[in-house]
């Protein structure tokens, strides 16, 4: 395992830091691989002491963040995109590893953080406020953009180095200084990360505090969302976690960014290119063992073309290879842990109980190449659409099926669950894509057509409505949410003029 020499892994390191420099912390996380069971390394948690000092250092550090021109700070981002560009191969394997999924997404997770570097440095000189023409004589309007302060990043193990740099290489061009808080259950990954940019830090004579890493589990999470000296946070992962830090946040008046669980659904017309069709639902259904927060979990599929759409599902399934995601030819790895399994298997009893019929069997595979116990089977199964387990995100590969006849019918059972992240409609028919695209059609943050749910480029806003929380990452104008926008008026007149023509006569 070189790839953890290279990222300067130790099996015991260091958790808490504030850039380049590492400061001591309490207890200890320990990183398993869900590829083979095995303990990778550990990682120091963070104490209240260690909390206290990264916030403190990351308030002194915004005092001159904010004041550094922005395309300077885009510089800074741009070079932690070159040292990404040179750590691609081993963070990709160290990503993959620690997670379970395949290689090439591991290595694909490292290339969207490379973008989003490459994304940041052009927006770094397009912060564009508004100019208002004012109603008043000799008055000039306009509005500008300036940096919040610290940005706590809270982030879920399936994606556990992309969602990080989504977040802080745009909350960074923006002025602000971020701490992040990656899963307890990806916490090496997190490490190798800060070692890549701290030499970049350095070299730019970056103070510390701009780029701050804790590590622990929810309760470390916890002290950033009850922390009035953070005013967003920005968090990813289920909406259990979203809904208490989302309360606690709006609590103190903070902001949140919340980017929560999916109940993706591809809509599968009797007008599709089944081929195509079948392509994209089987990499989001089973693709990263069905831990994505875009994986399919429901089909929605016309009468017209349902058995044969089926046949070829439960024929493409059983071409699945499941084992270690490091080999490429493998399709399918693990999940992340046991207690993910045992959730897999209690959806499964669930669908079985609340009348769902499956076409392929999941269970737990066992033998050689499965020692750490987390390869589950893709599965899918034949519901109705208000089954309580199909209206519920379980992060695994159980796929849902499901019949309608009319496109209205379709669309309300798509966008008939809790949750609103991603959408999809296969058709080659114009009307049925636009209506599926209109206000009357899909309410999710994500719609697409003739592309699966599954996956998206960091140029478009990430994000979806409901219970997936609101909050857009990423690409179009998504940095807003990392800054505070100020409108000024200027009078360069010799008289007060009153907005609405109000006179105040002394
Ligand atoms: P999780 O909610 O268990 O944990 C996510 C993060 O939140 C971890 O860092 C965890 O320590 C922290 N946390 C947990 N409870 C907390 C609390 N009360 N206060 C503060 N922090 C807390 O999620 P997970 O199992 O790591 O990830 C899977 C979930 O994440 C799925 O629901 C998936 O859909 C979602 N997800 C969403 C997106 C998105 O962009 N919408 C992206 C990735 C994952």
């Amino acid at each position: 395992m070189d790839f953890l020499k290279e990222l300067g892994i130790l099996p015991q390191n260091p958790g808490v830091s504030t850039g380049a420099a590492w400061l001591p912390g309490g207890g200890e996380i320990v990183s398993f691989s869900p590829v083979d069971g095995q303990q990778i390394a550990t990682v120091t948690a963070t104490d209240a002491p260690a909390y206290e000092a990264v916030i403190l250092t990351a308030a002194k550090a915004f005092e001159h963040w904010r004041t550094v021109p922005a395309p300077q700070r885009g510089e800074v981002v741009r070079q932690i995109g070159e040292a990404l560009r040179e750590k691609k191969q081993a963070l990709g394997r160290l990503v993959s590893f620690e997670m379970g999924k395949s290689l090439q997404e591991g290595l694909g997770e490292v290339q969207e953080m490379i973008d989003i570097c490459d994304f940041a440095v052009g927006l770094s000189r397009q912060l564009y406020g508004l100019t208002m023409h004012s109603e008043r004589p000799q008055h000039r309007m306009y509005e500008q953009w300036h940096p919040l302060g610290i940005v706590g990043i809270i982030s879920a193990f399936n994606f556990p180095v992309a969602v990080w740099s989504w977040n802080a290489m745009l909350a960074m061009v923006c002025g602000n200084v971020c701490v992040w808080k990656p899963s307890e259950k990806t916490p090496l990954s997190a490490v190798a990360c800060q070692h890549i940019i701290a030499g970049v830090l350095q070299r730019n004579n970056v103070p510390e505090g701009v780029s701050c890493l804790i590590n622990g589990g929810a309760e470390t999470g916890r002290l950033l969302a009850a922390d009035e000296r953070v005013p967003l946070v920005s968090a990813t992962g289920s909406t259990v976690m979203g809904r208490a830090v989302g309360i606690t946040v709006a609590g103190r008046f903070g902001r949140s960014l919340l980017e929560l669980g999916g109940n993706n659904a591809i809509i599968v017309s009797k007008n599709a290119d089944l081929d195509m069709a079948l392509i994209g639902s089987v990499f989001g259904a089973a693709g990263t063992a069905g831990q994505r927060c875009t994986t399919t979990r429901r089909l929605i599929i016309h009468e017209d073309v349902y058995d044969r759409f089926r046949d070829k599902l439960v024929h493409a399934y059983g071409q699945l290879r499941i084992g270690n995601p490091l080999d490429e030819a493998n399709h399918v790895g693990p999940l992340i842990d046991k207690a993910a399994v045992d959730t897999y298997l209690r959806a499964i009893a669930a669908c079985r109980e609340q009348g769902g019929r499956f076409l392929v069997e999941g269970g737990v595979l066992e033998g050689q190449g499965y020692e750490s116990g987390c390869y589950v089977k893709p599965c899918i199964a034949e519901v109705q659409p208000q089954f309580p387990v199909v209206q519920t995100e379980t992060f695994a590969p159980i796929l849902y099926l499901m019949k309608y006849s009319t496109l209205e019918e379709a669309v309300a059972m798509q966008n008939d669950v809790p949750q609103g992240l991603s959408s999809a409609i296969m058709t080659m028919d114009l009307r049925e894509a636009e209506y599926f695209l209109s206000a009357a059609g899909s309410d999710c943050g994500i719609a697409n057509v003739n592309i699966g749910t599954s996956g998206a480029e960091i140029g478009g806003a990430f994000g979806g409505e409901k219970e997936t929380g609101g909050g857009r990452e990423s690409g179009s104008d998504a940095w807003k949410a990392y800054m505070r926008r100020q409108t000024n008026t200027i009078n360069y007149g010799t008289r007060l003029p009153l907005a609405q023509g109000i006179q105040f006569n002394l």
